[in-house]
């Protein structure tokens, strides 16, 4: 577990405007956040990063941007109408509602082992032992299209981003020329009425996914498997900085996996408030394209033209939560430190994902010179970099403990001598250590 308190890390994100919570003036909403002016930007960079990896770096993936509401038989073929469900007790007592696996602290769904690991057990809202046994509950979130509320206009929105990549897969394939394997990927909003959603920003009813579906030949699913998996190792620790001690395999036992997963690898992250999943690797047979057909009755088959067959691609997906990797992150990067007796906070994280790569400063906001060679110098790299920052709030120190706060590599200040030399200061946010380097170098 990191050693990291979850409390930091809210706190933070609400002081310096990573994350706030949803309708905060009105009390809040459980399970939905809002990201703030920081917030996005960090947000947009892991995007980014993941996008280019996955999909422009990449010759046989492709986006799409998919609706969230798309025609319901979507999901009865998915499975997710009959089969969405987590289980859940109530307290009789108190009204309050529990995830029956997490009370019992069981990776299992199983109703009948549920029922035997939960005996004797008490609310923990209320203490006492009045819980209903378990029982399933749907998640999907409904809302009715067009003008009459009956069951014939009923639709959900979407608890994954995977459903229209699926029924996409065959609008893709023509419209690119695809051959197997080629792979299917998107970023979006997911919704799920989570029974408790907690632990801030990793189980919120309304999230961002960022999920590739890869079509392929059956005969390829063992290799296939492997270079996703580790395709999102790499992806955690080189592309986003985090630390290979902060994360660790988990493989699904047969009572955890999903009804059409062959096989199953998440890759858990250890947050302050356990070990728990981030990215999931899973082998999904020809589950989806099968049932798609079936429900649809467009043939979604393939013919390989080296071998002269016809079959129906499996699937194997990548799947990973924005909101769960920005907590990583954060988790990964934040370190409270002591530098020459005074405490500090900074969040150490890798600079192409910072929300601002300078902060630029003069040393004195009231000595007109330096504002003005300060301003020259922070508009010539906010022209070539964007992200820059103008900070003049409060003294030097303040500054830089602001900065490190948000996890800005570089301070830069111009100060008397900048004047006489066109040097600047720039100091370093993990090391705390500043040189003289000359404005044109640093340009
Ligand atoms: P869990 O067991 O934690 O509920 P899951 O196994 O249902 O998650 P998947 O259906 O595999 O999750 O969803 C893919 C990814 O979407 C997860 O790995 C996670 O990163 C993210 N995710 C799922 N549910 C939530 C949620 N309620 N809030 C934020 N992210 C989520």
């Amino acid at each position: 577990m990191s050693t990291v308190k979850l409390e930091e890390i809210v706190s933070l994100a609400k002081r310096r405007g990573f994350v706030f919570q949803a309708s905060e003036i009105y009390g809040g909403l459980a399970g939905f956040w809002d990201y703030g002016p920081l917030g996005v930007e960090l947000a947009n960079r892991i995007k980014a990063e993941w996008w280019s990896a996955m999909v422009t770096d990449k010759d046989n993936v492709f986006g799409i941007d998919g609706a969230i509401i798309q025609n319901p038989n979507l999901w009865k073929a998915s499975g997710h109408v009959a089969g969405f469900t987590d289980p859940l007790v109530d307290c009789t007592n108190c009204g309050a509602r529990h995830r029956a696996d997490h009370l019992a602290d069981t990776d299992s769904t199983d109703l009948e082992e549920l029922t035997e690991l939960l005996k004797g057990k008490s609310c923990p809202k209320c203490g006492k032992q009045s819980l209903t046994k378990p029982r399933t509950y749907n998640m999907m979130m409904k809302t009715w299209v067009g003008p009459i509320e009956d069951a014939s206009s009923v639709a959900y929105l979407r608890p994954e981003t995977a459903g229209s990549i699926f029924i996409n897969y065959e609008n893709v394939r023509e419209t690119m020329r695809a051959k197997l394997p080629f792979g299917i990927a998107q970023i979006g909003k997911a919704f799920r009425n989570e029974i408790s959603p907690r632990d801030f920003i990793f189980r919120a009813r309304e999230f961002e996914q960022m999920e590739m579906q890869y079509f392929i030949n059956p005969d390829d699913q063992e290799k296939s498997y492997q270079d996703w998996r580790d395709f999102a190792w790499k992806f955690l620790t080189a592309s986003l900085g985090i630390k290979a001690d902060s994360l660790e395999w988990h493989q699904h036992a047969e009572n955890e996996r999903a009804h059409y997963a062959a096989n199953a690898h998440d890759i858990y992250f250890k947050f302050p408030f356990g070990s728990k999943e981030l990215w999931g690797t899973h082998n999904r047979t020809d589950f989806d394209l099968s049932n798609h057909s079936k429900e649809s009755k467009k043939d979604l088959s393939y013919f390989d033209e080296q071998t002269k067959s016809r079959f129906i691609p499996y699937v194997i997906e990548s799947s990973v939560g924005l909101d769960r990797m920005f907590l990583a992150v954060l988790t990964d990067a934040y370190h409270e430190e002591e530098i020459n007796g005074e405490k500090r906070v900074v969040l150490k994280l890798k600079p192409e994902l910072a929300p601002y790569r300078f902060a630029v400063s003069p040393l004195l906001k009231n000595k007109a010179e330096l504002v003005e060679k300060a301003s020259e110098l922070f508009k010539a790299l906010k022209k070539k970099h964007g992200n820059v920052i103008w900070d003049d709030n409060g003294n030097i120190g303040k500054r830089y403990r602001r900065q490190d706060e948000i996890g800005t590599p570089n301070c830069i200040t111009v100060d008397f001598q900048s004047l006489e030399d066109d040097t600047v200061t720039i100091r370093d946010r993990d090391t705390t250590e500043q040189k003289r380097i000359s404005i044109s170098e640093l340009i």
